[in-house]
């Protein structure tokens, strides 16, 4: 059975004007994934998301019935927090949800570029936005079957277009089973055609095998932003 979507009233779109939903502001801590892995940021993770995928692991910031745990903050408050945090230093700084893409974000991002820092993005890649243009680095993670999400692939394609030149865009692929291998093979050809990272398979759960998996991604080619099988 697939996942349900969430409706209009969860999406987040009607936040407060320019206020952005926030679920969590914390760092810094060091990213453990994707092309950025290793870099020092913080984290700023939105609340609302569009999907309701079975594994997610940060329904404190999808569901509803957390909303008590929100907060609506200015883009001064959450560069003021991102700055306490770091000590006024530059940093950069990881959009997350949830879906990020919710969010009016554009002005965090003019202001903070102008403090010095830089700014990641992490989507499913459902809505595209305008600003992605002037993100230091969009990563795209389409979901897979196991999700229970029906993938809109034209968002996909939307968001590729809507970044442009300036972002290191990256596609991640969670993978937990066959059907999920297969899914993200779809995407080599994507990514090459328009220029992207490298897709990256891993498998969190290890119900089909590191091994057996890790081989198949070596004769699919997959390899991470470093050119390193993970
Ligand atoms: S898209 Fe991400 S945040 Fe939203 S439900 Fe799925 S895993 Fe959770």
């Amino acid at each position: 059975m697939r996942a349900r979507l969430g409706n209009a009233e969860d999406l987040g779109r009607v936040s407060r004007m320019s206020e952005i939903r926030i679920s969590e502001i914390f760092g810094p801590t060091i990213q453990g994934e994707g092309p950025l892995i290793g870099t020092p940021t913080v984290f700023v993770r939105t609340a609302g998301c569009d999907y309701r995928c079975t594994w997610c692991d940060t329904l404190y910031a999808v569901l509803p019935e957390h909303r008590e745990g929100w907060r609506f903050m200015s883009n001064a408050a959450v560069l003021g927090e991102v700055n306490r945090l770091t000590g006024e230093r530059p940093i950069v700084v990881t959009l997350s949800g949830g879906n990020p893409a919710l969010q009016p974000l554009a002005d965090l991002i003019r202001l903070g570029r102008k403090q010095g820092h830089r700014f990641a993005l992490e989507t499913q890649g459902s809505v595209a936005q305008p600003w992605f243009s002037q993100l230091d680095s969009l990563v795209l993670s389409p979901k897979p079957p196991s999700s229970g999400i029906a993938m809109n692939l034209s968002g996909l394609t939307e968001c590729i277009k809507a970044a442009g030149e300036r972002p290191s865009t990256a596609l991640k692929i969670v993978v937990f089973d066959d059907e999920d291998f297969a899914f993200a093979g779809h995407f080599g050809a994507v990514s090459a055609a328009a220029g992207l990272s490298p897709a990256r398979q891993s498998d969190p759960a290890d119900r089909i095998g590191y091994a057996r998996l890790a081989r198949a991604a070596v004769s699919a080619g997959g390899q991470d932003a470093r050119g390193a099988l993970v």
